[in-house]
């Protein structure tokens, strides 16, 4: 199939001919129909580098409204580093989305600098757990009106202990919002993530 096939906007669209992606890859192909089509929570087993920033990333830009200021979609990865390019990757895939602002947040950087960014308005939020839960604590973010959740290799992120900082995150998101978890393993742990925080989510691995 093509990225045309898939249903995704002109303006994503021209973003992706002028990146040179010729076709969606497998996990493209799985998830982005599922989660332009429904409002659904998911699952999905993908290892990094099959292109599952653009599997969140695309149906993610498509459903929030720009025009709109408020944060709505918020994406949690174990790094730094990886924060960082999910953020660029984000401003790529968006760059013919007018108005849209995605703000990386993530320890060992100014807070008040991260802060200062999102006052003028964050319709996506990336962050590590740890950064994002002190910024909560000091409300200098309001996450009580997202409707799309990301938690990016969810195996990694509690491997290294973030589980709790993750649980205190999504306590201050809207019960009804979707949440789409990825992962390139699922253990126990993971699974009951999804099994808490999730409601029937839908399934695919690649
Ligand atoms: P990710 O697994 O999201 O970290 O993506 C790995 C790399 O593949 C990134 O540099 C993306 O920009 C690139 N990429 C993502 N989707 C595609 C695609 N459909 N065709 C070619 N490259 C892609």
């Amino acid at each position: 199939s093509t990225f045309q096939d898939l249903g995704l906007n002109d303006d994503l669209l021209q973003a992706i001919t002028d990146l040179g992606f010729e076709k969606p890859s497998e996990v493209q192909q799985k998830a982005i129909p599922i989660l332009l089509e429904s409002e659904t929570d998911l699952v999905a087993l993908a290892q990094t580098g099959t292109g599952k920033t653009a599997a969140f990333g695309f149906p993610m830009l498509e459903k929030i409204d720009v025009a709109s200021r408020t944060t709505q979609g918020l994406i949690l990865s174990p790094t730094r580093e990886l924060c960082l390019q999910i953020t660029n990757e984000m401003k790529l895939y968006g760059k013919y989305c007018k108005g849209l602002n995605v703000v990386a947040v993530y320890g060992g950087s100014s807070i008040t600098d991260q802060a200062r960014e999102i006052k003028r308005g964050a319709q996506i939020i990336v962050a590590t757990p740890g950064r994002m839960k002190d910024m909560i604590n000091r409300r200098l973010v309001d996450i009580s009106k997202i409707q799309y959740s990301v938690l990016d290799e969810a195996d990694e992120m509690l491997n290294m202990g973030f589980k709790e900082d993750i649980t205190d995150i999504l306590s201050h998101t809207p019960e009804d919002k979707n949440t789409w978890l990825f992962s390139a393993t699922m253990p126990r742990e993971v699974s009951r993530i999804a099994k808490n925080f999730m409601h029937n989510p839908q399934e695919i691995t690649v």
